[in-house]
């Protein structure tokens, strides 16, 4: 008699056995600063639009396949380049599963920077690429010849860059951005998650290149919860990729409420800035902090390596204290990475660190 092991070793592909299902803290009851989620709840006048407009939301019919109101409203709000189409995931996770779907081949690989964002690598696996993590130099920056190698030794490449980087904050140095996409006969994925904490962009890239595409997402800007992510690149790459989306993968309802979102959007700009302010200062205070490591960060977290405690008994001592961050543990599990929370959360994560230290 088989058991169900059996069957699942025999049926399913190794690299997916070998996996493990992505994994999220239970967060109930702490100060939450461990996912790169908006602090702030949407504003009220928000609320009321968006209430008023899914009232009148027709669920018992498909959304709109091609969500037209949404991607004008977002041309609009980017004053995206004319030559740049959009495609609409649930999340930029699906976006780079589709990415990794439509590019999957013997000869393909994912090669991205690490450490970088682990969905990359989790995505490629379980649509049977390869994939090959290029370490960053000691300064958490690009390697360029070693990403150069690697590209060049793959001509069929899917090319991950996070712009801002996760879970270092850093910003690449374009140069060696565009060295690679030059020495790339495959394509590069410019992931711009963090873009509205950045204030800078890579996107004249996607336009002067055929082998780039650009992504964002509206996850870390007060909509995690709606899971909206946006890919830009040149028609002819948008038009294949769209071939292999579902149907009707935004639903309505987050369509609707996007949509309600980008009609107010000055008072989501306010949000976004005052978490870069608070950035600055939480900055300051982490450095203030003797023991403390903190890089400077282009997002809306700060990476820090605490030297003289280690950094999963800091963790625990936040946690004790009903502070929630993110350990990053296998080779990084000397870093910590704190987000950007409220004025009220962040002075309370810097007096329990200050207390641990
Ligand atoms: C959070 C994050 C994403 C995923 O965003 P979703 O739109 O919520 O799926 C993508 N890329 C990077 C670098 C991220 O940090």
């Amino acid at each position: 008699m088989k058991t169900i092991e059996d069957r699942l070793s025999a049926l399913i592909p190794q690299s997916t056995l070998e996996l493990q299902a992505y994994q999220v803290q239970d967060a109930s009851e702490f100060i939450k600063l461990d996912a790169m989620e908006n602090p702030y709840h949407l504003p009220e006048e928000i609320q009321r639009a968006m209430a008023t407009a899914l009232q009148g939301v027709s669920i018992n019919r498909y959304p709109d396949p091609d969500c037209k109101q949404l991607k004008n409203a977002i041309t609009h709000l980017w004053n995206l380049p004319e030559d740049l189409q959009i495609l609409l995931g649930n999340g930029s996770d699906e976006l780079i599963q589709l990415i990794c779907l439509a590019l999957a081949h013997d000869q393909a690989k994912v090669i991205a920077p690490h450490p970088s964002f682990v969905m990359y690598k989790m995505i490629a696996k379980f649509c049977r690429l390869d994939f090959q993590a290029v370490p960053l130099n000691s300064e958490f920056a690009l390697d360029g010849p070693a990403m150069l190698t690697a590209v060049q030794q793959c001509p069929r490449s899917i090319i991950f860059l996070a712009y801002p980087n996760n879970p270092t904050g850093t910003l690449f140095d374009e140069k060696v951005i565009r060295q690679i996409i030059e020495a790339s006969q495959g394509l590069v994925i410019i992931d711009e998650a963090y873009y509205s904490f950045a204030q800078t962009s890579l996107i004249h890239l996607a336009t002067e290149y055929d082998n780039v595409l650009l992504m964002r997402t509206f996850s870390k800007m007060g909509m995690a919860g709606l899971r909206l992510g946006i890919l830009l690149g040149k028609g002819p790459w948008i038009e294949q990729l769209n071939k292999i989306r579902l149907p009707y993968n935004i639903n309505i309802l987050t369509q609707i409420a996007a949509h309600s979102v980008l009609a107010h959007w000055t008072e989501i700009q306010s949000q976004m800035e005052s978490i870069i302010s608070q950035r600055q200062l939480l900055q300051e205070q982490l450095s203030s902090i003797e023991g403390i490591v903190a890089l400077h960060s282009y997002a809306n977290f700060i990476l820090f390596q605490p030297k003289t405690v280690s950094a999963q008994a800091c963790f625990q001592g936040l946690k004790k204290q009903g502070i929630l961050i993110k350990a990053l543990g296998g080779d990084m599990d000397s870093y910590l990475r704190v987000t950007i929370g409220t004025p009220e959360e962040n002075l309370k994560f810097i007096h329990a660190l200050q207390q641990l230290m």
